[in-house]
């Protein structure tokens, strides 16, 4: 954070004795032993060295062994007990601090930065009125307590009358404005600022792109006398998040030097903008270069890994994460377990679960929704119980995980129960993911009218997910009435959803109410709806090949997938399998029904896997949209032929096909 460099900056001694420097290295390493070493064998100990010996302990939570090196150190001074304010053992540092027999305004002024450490801002300012002496450092020191915590109308009031400003006060109030959004009233500030820097250009920058105001960043950041690399890579995180993945990239060419922040900052808008091959390419570039992944990197990387569901990579990226020892932080843990399940790789999943020493409830919610996606509902509530018996508060996703596994394995009875206690027993309010969760429990077993009547009784409005959960149990259970009524209220919802229009024209359709179909596709040609096009994709030997629907020759091996798939029509027609285009439930068009069954794109994936994937291992394929039905009984067929297990990932979940059966038990 710049406020807490702003801080103690004034105060920091300039040479540092590489005996010093090794203490703080192994400290930070967690070797405390050899700082001791290191320590304990220098000739000449100066203040320095006890100090850094100090905060070594602190940083390695030993306060006790901290303390009575404290004790005997020959001259205690400010500095030393600088350590504990540092290392933020406040009251410690509090009672010291009250014992010290003359106190300067420096030890005044660390006292009053420790305290707003330890966000005690009220204690802060005691203290402050009751200081016999001040600078200019102080002062400072307690405008960017109040701008850390919010309160810049208190910041601003200090920041009028204090006596004498410096360069560092005026960014100090400026970045506490631009930080807490107030942009406006920090550009008019910087307006006046006797003299511009770098820190204020910078928090101006970032204060127009963290509100979303990109035209202002790019003025600000044109204007800028010298770009540096932390304004580079802001103005790289704006564009991204504005979507603008191609400005990002033009800053991103144009500088000359790169640190870390820079790839990342270009890795996440990839990233966040769906550009999931230039997310990874980037990474591969960033590595060549010769810099070390860091923490947002390998965290956007992941994610990327998760979304495409590709394992080899992901494995990779996670003996990255061992490498650069952030695979204890809880954060990392969970993004790794969710990519595992993305990636249909439960044991994995699993194993990183059990090795996690500090779980959150974070990390348990990405077990159970694991479980649940994979239709393991047993698995799911296990780890349910197991976060109850240990005392943790489930939250709301935890539910959203134990009622969607309930759902997927007919867990009725369960459900209900486990339903009615999220107000009484675990103080968490049903929100409208939990209701479909419900619905889509109810559905599913058949209780369509309860479903139906659940939806009715809701306390709040039912969304485009409640009423695609009941849509999906209508379409199961062919009940045409209620899918009429769910579809309906969809087009309402998402009026720009392709799926409930075609859905409802089949119905229509079925019926003969060929009039109704015209209307529906007058509506859907004015509003400009189209289905987007169906793909699917695989990796293999580390490398992503994608597949669109249709027989157009994309692929370097399309010669040998289509012969494989000929291959395989006629094992399949031989093991009594006929096309079936007739899904009148399923929101496929009527073009891509009747055309190229044969040649949907999950078709041609699975194809190209048993081509190329070697005996003995899954494989595994994604989708962008549902699997078709068609396609989910001829892979089934498929992996009974061949003896091979496919896993299909598609939008809504996981299939798991092995010796003629799909895990979702032909429900999705
Ligand atoms: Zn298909
Ligand atoms: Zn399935």
């Amino acid at each position: 954070m710049v406020f807490s460099l702003i801080r103690y900056q004034p105060y920091c001694t300039g040479a540092v004795l590489s005996a010093n420097y090794q203490i703080s290295r192994y400290a930070r390493l967690g070797l405390i032993e050899n700082a001791r070493r290191v320590f304990d064998e220098m000739p000449h100990k100066s203040i320095i060295s006890w100090n850094s010996i100090i905060a070594a302990y602190f940083q390695n939570k030993l306060p006790q062994e901290a303390r009575s090196l404290f004790d005997r150190m020959p001259d205690r001074n400010t500095t030393s007990w600088n350590g504990y304010v540092q290392e933020g053992v406040i009251l410690e540092a509090e009672s010291l601090f009250w014992q010290m027999p003359e106190k300067n305004v420096v030890s005044w002024t660390v006292m009053l930065g420790g305290l707003i450490q330890d966000r005690r801002i009220d204690d802060a300012r005691r203290l402050f009125d009751e200081m016999p002496i001040k600078d200019v450092v102080t002062w400072t020191t307690m405008i960017s307590g109040y701008c850390q915590e919010g309160h810049l109308a208190e910041a601003r009031e200090l920041f009028d009358t204090i006596p004498r400003r410096n360069i560092i006060t005026w960014t100090t109030m400026i970045s506490g404005y631009a930080h807490n959004l107030q942009v406006d009233i920090a550009r008019k500030l910087f307006e006046v600022m006797p003299e511009k820097n770098e820190v204020s250009w910078t928090a101006m920058l970032t204060g127009y792109t963290q509100s979303g105001r990109i035209k202002e960043a790019v003025e600000i950041f044109e204007t800028m006398p010298e770009k540096s690399v932390i304004s580079c890579n802001a103005m790289i995180l704006g564009f991204g998040q504005s979507g603008n993945v191609s400005a990002a990239r033009c800053v991103f060419d144009r500088m000359r030097a790169k640190d870390d922040g820079t790839w990342s900052a270009m890795i996440k808008g990839y990233e966040r903008n769906g550009f999931e091959l230039e997310a990874l390419n980037m990474f591969a570039l960033m590595q060549r270069a010769g810099i070390r992944p860091n923490y947002p990197s390998l965290i956007s990387v992941l994610s990327v890994c998760a979304s495409l569901a590709i394992l080899d990579h992901g494995r990779q990226i996670h003996a990255e994460v061992v490498k650069s020892q952030f695979d204890l932080d809880a954060f990392v843990a969970s993004a790794l377990i969710t990519m595992y399940v993305k990636c249909g790789d439960l044991f994995k999943a699993k194993k990183v679960f059990d090795r996690c020493s500090l779980k959150d409830i974070v990390i348990w919610n990405s077990m159970i929704t694991g479980y649940a996606q994979h239709g393991l509902g047993e698995e799911a509530l296990e780890v349910f119980n197991e976060i109850c018996s240990i005392g943790m508060a489930p939250d709301d996703v935890t539910f959203v995980g134990v009622l969607s596994a309930c759902s997927y394995t007919g867990r009725v009875k369960e459900g209900l129960e486990i339903f009615e206690s999220m107000r009484s027993n675990y103080y968490v309010e049903p929100t409208a993911e939990h209701y479909a969760c419900m619905v889509d429990l109810l559905g599913r077993a058949g209780h369509i009218n309860d479903a139906m009547n659940l939806i009715e009784k809701m306390p709040i409005e039912a969304d485009a997910v409640v009423w695609g959960a009941l849509l999906g149990a209508c379409r199961t259970h062919k009940n045409l009435e209620l899918a009429e009524v769910a579809a309906k209220k969809l087009l309402l919802l998402e009026p720009k959803n392709a799926g409930p229009y075609i859905l409802l024209s089949n119905i229509y359709a079925s019926k003969g109410r060929w009039e109704d179909v015209v209307d529906l596709r007058k509506v859907m040609k004015a509003r400009n709806i189209s289905k987007s096009p169906g793909c699917s994709w695989i990796e293999v030997e580390n490398k992503v090949h994608i597949f669109t629907g249709g027989d157009s020759v994309e692929h370097p091996d399309h010669g040998a997938i289509v012969g494989m798939l000929e291959k395989l029509g006629g094992l399949l027609r031989a093991a009594g399998y006929c096309p079936d285009g007739s899904f009148v439930l399923h929101d496929i068009d009527e073009e891509q029904k009747v055309h190229n069954l044969g040649y949907h794109s999950e078709k041609l994936a699975v194809a190209f896997g048993l081509l190329r994937v070697p005996e003995g291992m899954p494989i595994r394929v994604m989708k962008n949209l549902r699997v078709c039905g068609d396609c989910h009984s001829a892979i089934k067929l498929i992996a009974k032929i061949t003896g091979r297990e496919i896993i299909l990932r598609d939008a809504n979940r996981f299939h798991h096909f092995k010796g003629g059966l799909c895990s979702c038990r032909d429900y999705w």
